[in-house]
């Protein structure tokens, strides 16, 4: 059980692609405390998902665990800790929506990015077994988010407009997420 040093934008492991994980790994010894500890930091962190190189592991995995309830994303929804290995992801319908995201891997600040709001997930999970889940709204972000990691992408990269990149506490103050208004 530890809690990792969180890497911050500009560690270049962030902007590599995670290798693969090889499935006959899943379950020893060393995934499942490469799997704990992940947990502890995202805990530790506050954090609702983690990815692996955000503690420098250049590995396929992520964890989302959203707690349901008032958090800084408004209300959200429960989601258990899920465990994805070598997830690929498929856009189910491109509708997108905006969502103004945080990350843990660059603190402090809050950025706007519209993403599909319905997709597909094909990963394996910490029993190596094949699963498969749909997902929508913010869900649907929240893993784009986290599995965005894996290839080597931040949300930044993905703020169309650069207006609306904030820091966090003058997000709160300025109230940015209210609404429409947002983009004027
Ligand atoms: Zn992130």
């Amino acid at each position: 059980m530890a809690v990792h040093e969180i890497i911050r934008m500009g560690h270049p492991t962030l902007r590599q692609v995670a290798r693969q994980v090889d499935p006959a790994w899943i379950g020893s010894h060393e995934f499942d405390a490469l799997i704990e500890d992940m947990q502890d930091t995202l805990n530790a962190a506050g954090g609702i998902g983690l990815a692996a190189p955000q503690i420098n592991v250049p590995l396929q995995i992520a964890i989302v665990h959203l707690p349901g309830g008032e958090g800084r994303y408004g209300e959200i929804p429960q989601v258990p800790l899920t465990v994805f290995v070598n997830p690929e992801i498929s856009v189910l319908d491109k509708a997108a929506a905006g969502c103004w995201e945080g990350c843990l891997s660059v603190p402090g600040l809050r950025g706007y990015v519209e993403r599909p709001q319905h997709i597909r997930v094909d990963y394996l999970d910490e029993h190596a077994h094949e699963r498969s889940i749909e997902a929508q709204g913010f869900l649907a972000t929240v893993i784009q988010h986290e599995l965005d990691h894996l290839a080597g992408r931040l949300y930044v990269d993905l703020i169309e407009d650069s207006r609306l990149l904030a820091y966090e506490r003058e997000f709160v103050q300025f109230g940015l997420d209210e609404g429409p208004g947002t983009r004027d």
